[in-house]
């Protein structure tokens, strides 16, 4: 029985939809009709413009990783490429765990061919001839369609070992995550594979440098690799003209929570919040928006001017993340929520540092507390809140640990959470 498709999605209210605009549209179980819809034009182009002209396109149209970090994506390809240790990997991150992320599933389970193209892509950039697409194992329509699509290329000469009559050789193997939100942490993800636990590695060094198997590995979310097939069709300076000068190009948003039109938008970066949320529908009484996910941040609905850029949300002391916008109105009780979100933090910290493994119990604990006071919080516990937070950002090895504070925070001094 196929499982539950992913939410709806609304078509984009301004200009063409680009990264989503096979979506719904094509049949993700034929690689001919992802060829009559554009599939493939990239990968020739990119055969074209060789290596390295595929890292300056990609490096011109001002790239930045949709993961949620925002890296510079040409710049991590020119690392990986010119190292002189080989091989070198390409590692797709699909394990897409961030609380209201579900764009990447969207994309997988309605275009599945764009990612298989777009990692060809990336791997050939890099110089990797093996690639691995780790993907969330709560997402079995997405496995599925991308079992058979990368069956499909492979018996059609689009993976392989002579690509396209190219010479290059090139195949993806799909290993599935197994529920921990951990290994969606580039480092935990190698340990993963591997056959390690999924516990995080101290950087530097980068995957750039030392990645999958000790080796130099690109690792890319799946939204930041369907970026590059629109860069290299419409080209550098044309995708570069979408969006702001700091933030090129088109963005993925998952919209969730007390709106009446939950889902994915597409949009140029630039637009503000509220607009977004006009388009979802926003309902009546909203109190709050968590922007960026679990590890985000709360902003306050007289902040709704926004703009939806990552230089625009840093500017206003909160982070786009990888794009979720969660609404919450005032029947949601926000103490029960926070505490909702700290507990999400210490069943998923996976313990292999004390200011982490700790902090998040501790976090918990006082949260729980103050829920249990029917809300009102205890100075005592917002100071111990404050520097169990500080710790568990100063000194935990990796983003888990370091951002498992910034939505209480953000509560307490932003939302006024207690008062
Ligand atoms: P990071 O800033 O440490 O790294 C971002 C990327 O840039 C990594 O690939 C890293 O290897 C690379 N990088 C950073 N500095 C580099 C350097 N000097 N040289 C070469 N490469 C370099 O962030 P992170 O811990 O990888 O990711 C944190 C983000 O993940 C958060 O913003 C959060 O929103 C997001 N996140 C997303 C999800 C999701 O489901 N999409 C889940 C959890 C967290
Ligand atoms: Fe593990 Fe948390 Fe430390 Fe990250 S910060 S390594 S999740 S214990």
């Amino acid at each position: 029985e196929e499982p539950p498709a992913a939410m709806a999605v609304p078509q984009a209210p301004q200009g063409d939809l680009i990264l989503l605009r096979r979506v719904g549209i094509v049949d993700p179980s034929s690689l001919d009709d992802y060829r009559a819809h554009g599939g493939y034009a990239a990968l020739r182009r990119a055969f074209e413009l060789g290596p390295a002209g595929v890292i300056r396109e990609v490096t011109d149209s001002g790239l930045a990783g949709r993961g949620g970090a925002a890296f510079p994506t040409g710049r991590k390809w020119q690392v990986t490429a010119s190292q002189p240790d080989h091989p070198h990997y390409l590692v797709c991150n699909a394990d897409e765990s961030e609380p209201g992320t579900f764009k990447d599933r969207v994309l997988m389970e309605g275009d599945p061919y764009a990612l298989v193209e777009a990692m060809t892509v990336a791997a050939y950039a890099i110089g990797a001839h093996k690639g691995y697409l780790y993907l969330r194992g709560e997402y079995p329509r997405a496995l599925a369609r991308l079992t058979h699509a990368l069956a499909q290329a492979r018996a059609r000469g689009l993976l392989g070992e002579d690509i396209l009559g190219q010479g290059y050789a090139f195949d993806i193997e799909i290993r599935r995550g197994a529920g921990a939100y951990i290994c969606g942490e580039e480092t935990a993800l190698f340990n993963s594979i591997e056959g390690y636990r999924g516990e995080p590695r101290s950087k530097p060094p980068f995957p750039v440098e030392k990645g999958l198997f000790g080796k130099p590995t690109a690792e890319n979310n799946v939204e930041t690799l369907v970026n590059v097939l629109p860069i290299l069709t419409m080209g550098a300076p044309a995708y570069a003209a979408i969006g702001t000068a700091k933030s090129t190009g088109p963005k993925l948003f998952c919209v969730s929570g007390s709106v009446d039109r939950p889902g994915i938008y597409e949009l140029p970066f630039g637009a503000t919040l509220g607009e977004l949320l006009e388009l979802a529908g926003v309902r009546k009484g909203l109190r709050a928006v968590l922007l960026g996910g679990a590890a985000g941040g709360f902003v306050r609905p007289d902040e709704l001017g926004i703009p939806l850029t990552f230089e625009g949300t840093r500017q206003a002391g909160t982070t786009l993340g990888s794009g979720v916008v969660m609404a919450f109105d005032d029947t949601v009780p926000l103490p029960r929520l926070l505490v909702r979100i700290a507990e999400f933090f210490r069943d998923e910290s996976c313990g292999q540092c004390v200011p982490c493994r700790v902090g998040t119990v501790r976090q918990q604990e006082a949260l729980h507390r103050i829920v249990e006071r029917t809300g009102v919080a205890a100075a005592d516990d917002i100071a111990l809140l404050r520097e169990v937070g500080r710790a568990m950002r100063d000194a935990s090895i990796c983003g888990l640990g370091q951002t498992a504070w910034n939505a209480v925070e953000s509560a307490i001094d932003r939302l006024g959470a207690y008062e």
